[in-house]
């Protein structure tokens, strides 16, 4: 197991010092009984915010003093001391009215969501877990603290949260939890899109998460209305044996565990039920289903507030996931142009994923896409031109042969297609004589007009 950090002990040494209790508590006691690395470290404690503030001084930052949290500085890292609390009543489904403070460590346990979030470790180790967390741990299972209809009626965030648990530990769900998310995933609407947000992109990269998509999908329907049309929609086509839901939690599951990737297949194919057509033969299409797609997803990453850049990434490979690409230099090239070596890589590990989640005798795709990789390592290794800080002329050179304004962009841009496609060298002499040469028949058929 690993340790609690030294300047965590020196926090709680402290405080413990002082003669105050303090634990270690939440997901950093869950995360080291599991041996994984915690991603942040939570303090409680019987001293009041104002004693703690006392106690650290300089050290410390009054970060949330109405909820009785006290930030600590220890120069490595901040350390979230709180003091022992109980909620008082919810009304709004997100915020307790108020807090009260208490001195029972027990009771602060209590208010805590799930049983592995409400344990406590102390300086040296000794483990106080009143709501049997590491049983249910070591089970892998995930069960609220106390009665799951209520908990969830009173924050529903806790739903998703337990969702992004049970995904990212490949715990199961326990039978009144599970039920208690279903019930009460209507108040998810209540709960800011931005904190939605950071629980899904948790949820879609966890080890589970094909299996929580496919046993919850009315729960994330509360918020991703778009993905409902694709549950059990049969595509009638030779090429898949899943319906378009199937399909997508799949291709989500092929995919490395990135939340850009991962959200492109999610809605790499939330435009297929809108685009379905049978054709005289019986078999199902799809035709233009990417742009419809893109135009659902943008509503989507819209609403759940995904940053800009993020934004135009997943719309990007969502747009281009059906983008024929072969192994040809002349290929690969356009598609190096169009969006650059680090999408080009993330287009390839979609349309893997895309293909490993249909039919399969249709996943020989898989050696094709090998093939085209390896054509864009060498064109990668040598330097290839694809863009136009790589083409041998620039614009000066075009000015000094008489181009100007918007011609030398579009002399440019025309330049490098040719060298793409493999009409022109780029070698500077002949694109000069060649940018030379169309300069004057230009400037001829002006004349003869
Ligand atoms: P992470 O690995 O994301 O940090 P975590 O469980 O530590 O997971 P935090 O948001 O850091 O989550 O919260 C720390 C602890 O506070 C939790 O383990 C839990 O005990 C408690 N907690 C957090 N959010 C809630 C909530 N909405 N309802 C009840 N208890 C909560
Ligand atoms: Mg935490």
């Amino acid at each position: 197991m690993e340790r609690i950090p030294e300047d965590v002990v020196w926090v709680l040494g402290k405080l413990t010092d002082a003669g105050y209790e303090a634990w270690c508590v939440g997901g950093c006691v869950r995360d080291l009984l599991l041996g994984r690395e915690p991603g942040d470290w939570d303090a409680t404690t019987s001293a009041l915010p104002e004693e703690t503030l006392a106690l650290f001084g300089e050290a410390a930052i009054p970060t949330g003093l109405q909820h009785g949290t006290v930030t600590v500085r220890t120069g490595i890292r901040h350390v979230e001391v709180t003091t022992y609390r109980t909620d008082g009543d919810y009304t709004d489904h997100r915020h307790p009215e108020g807090v009260t403070f208490t001195r029972s460590l027990e009771e602060d346990l209590r208010r805590r969501d799930f049983t592995i979030n409400a344990m406590a470790m102390s300086a040296a180790g000794e483990l106080r877990d009143p709501m049997n967390g590491r049983a249910d741990m070591m089970a892998g299972c995930l069960r609220c603290v106390g009665d799951a209809n209520k908990r969830f009626d009173e924050d529903a965030l806790r739903i998703l949260r337990g969702l992004r648990f049970a995904s990212v530990l490949g715990f199961t769900i326990e039978e009144k939890t599970a039920a208690g998310m279903r019930e009460n995933c209507g108040l998810l609407r209540s709960i800011a899109a931005e904190r939605i947000r950071v629980e899904w992109d948790k949820l879609l990269c966890g080890v589970n998460a094909g299996e929580i998509l496919r046993g919850y999908p009315d729960v994330f329907g509360v918020f991703l209305p778009e993905i409902l049309p694709a549950i059990g929609f049969e595509q009638r086509s030779k090429y898949h044996c899943y319906d378009v839901w199937e399909h997508t939690i799949r291709s989500v599951e092929s995919v490395p565990s990135d939340p850009v990737l991962r959200m492109v297949m999610l809605l790499h194919d939330i435009g297929k039920p809108e685009s379905f057509s049978v054709d005289a033969d019986g078999e199902g299409h799809f035709y233009g289903h990417p742009k419809c797609s893109a135009k659902q997803a943008e509503k989507v990453l819209a609403r759940l507030r995904y940053d800009n850049e993020s934004k135009r990434r997943i719309l990007t490979l969502v747009e281009l996931h059906d983008w024929p690409i072969l192994a040809t230099e002349k290929s690969v090239g356009r598609a190096l142009r169009r969006l650059g070596e680090a999408d080009l890589r993330r287009l390839l590990l979609v349309k893997r994923a895309d293909n490993l989640a249909q039919a399969s005798e249709y996943r020989g795709r898989q050696a094709e896409l090998d093939e085209v990789e390896k054509v864009m390592e060498s064109m990668l290794q040598r330097e290839a031109c694809f863009s136009l800080k790589h083409l041998a002329v620039n614009g000066r050179d075009l000015m000094c042969l008489g181009y100007s304004g918007a011609a030398i962009g579009e002399m440019l841009e025309g330049m490098l297609s040719g060298v793409i496609d493999g009409e022109l060298e780029n070698d500077r002499e002949k694109l000069l004589v060649f940018a030379g040469k169309e300069k004057a028949k230009n400037l001829k058929i002006g004349i003869d007009k």
